[in-house]
């Protein structure tokens, strides 16, 4: 018979994750919904539940290897395997800035979390992972971690100028590419994908997209099926120059 896939969403609380981690469950996916803090964690279990969808709460902190090896060990004593790893959660900072004047404690920070703890949790589930028959892992990238538009000055992102979080996003960006090799004769598909500019707390509300629509092409290749391409840059209109 068809076993249900087992989908890990980190920083699934609220923003994009909370709405990747609704429309994976909507598909009948078992959703383990990573989050730094218990209460949060829980909140949101219980806002799903109430749409009558399930989930379970995970709790995990980027920053944090302890709690990243909790969870992978109770992932794999309660469902032995991981189908999806969608590596969403990530930061900014106020204190970001231009490479002449960002803080360099906030820069350490968001490289940290959003680079440095996706790479310890992907190390983590990668075993999990391997057990699956077509696992997927989805990073949370974004047009500013793209090394070819912040350099060409005919795109909008020539002057978008946050070191920390852009190079966080390009070295997320350097995950996929590497790790799809090393993947490559696994059938592990691993993608990179740009959301689009979507209204969260992150964006302070600004953006074209709401979260439910930033969540879609995240979902899409989560669930992708044997036609996946690893290794690849997307965001909604195709492919896009790393
Ligand atoms: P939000 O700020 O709404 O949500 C971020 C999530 O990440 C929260 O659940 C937050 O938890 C969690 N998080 C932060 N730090 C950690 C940590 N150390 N450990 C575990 N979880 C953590 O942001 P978005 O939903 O907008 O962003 C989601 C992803 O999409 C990010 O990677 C972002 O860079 C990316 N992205 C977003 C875009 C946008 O326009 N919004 C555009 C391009 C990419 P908590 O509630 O505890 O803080």
């Amino acid at each position: 018979g068809v076993t249900e896939r087992v989908a890990l969403v980190t920083g699934a609380n609220k923003g994009i994750g909370l709405e990747i981690a609704r429309q994976l469950a909507r598909a009948g996916v078992i959703v383990l919904l990573g989050a730094r803090d218990r209460g949060r964690a829980s909140a949101a279990v219980h806002a799903l539940a109430q749409q009558g969808l399930t989930a379970q709460a995970v709790q995990l902190d980027l920053e944090d290897e302890a709690s990243i090896a909790a969870a992978a060990a109770s992932i794999a004593a309660e469902h032995g395997r991981l189908d999806i790893l969608v590596n969403n959660a990530g930061i900014v900072d106020a204190e970001d800035g231009p490479p002449s004047a960002a803080s360099i404690a906030a820069v350490r920070k968001i490289v940290n979390t959003n680079f440095v703890g996706t790479l310890a949790v992907t190390q983590a589930m990668l075993p999990l992972l391997r057990r699956s028959p077509a696992a997927r892992i989805v990073n949370l990238s974004s047009s500013l971690g793209s090394l070819t538009l912040n350099g060409d000055p005919s795109s909008p992102y020539y002057s978008a100028r946050l070191i920390g979080y852009n190079a966080s996003k390009a070295a997320l960006n350097m995950l996929t590419v590497q790790l799809a090799e090393e993947l490559r004769d696994t059938p592990i598909v691993v993608t990179s994908v740009s959301p689009g500019y979507v209204k969260t707390d992150l964006t302070g509300h600004q953006g074209f997209l709401t979260a439910e629509d930033g969540a879609r092409l995240p979902v899409q290749h989560a669930l992708r099926g044997a036609d996946a391409v690893s290794g690849r840059f997307v965001e909604a209109s195709g492919d896009t120059p790393w």
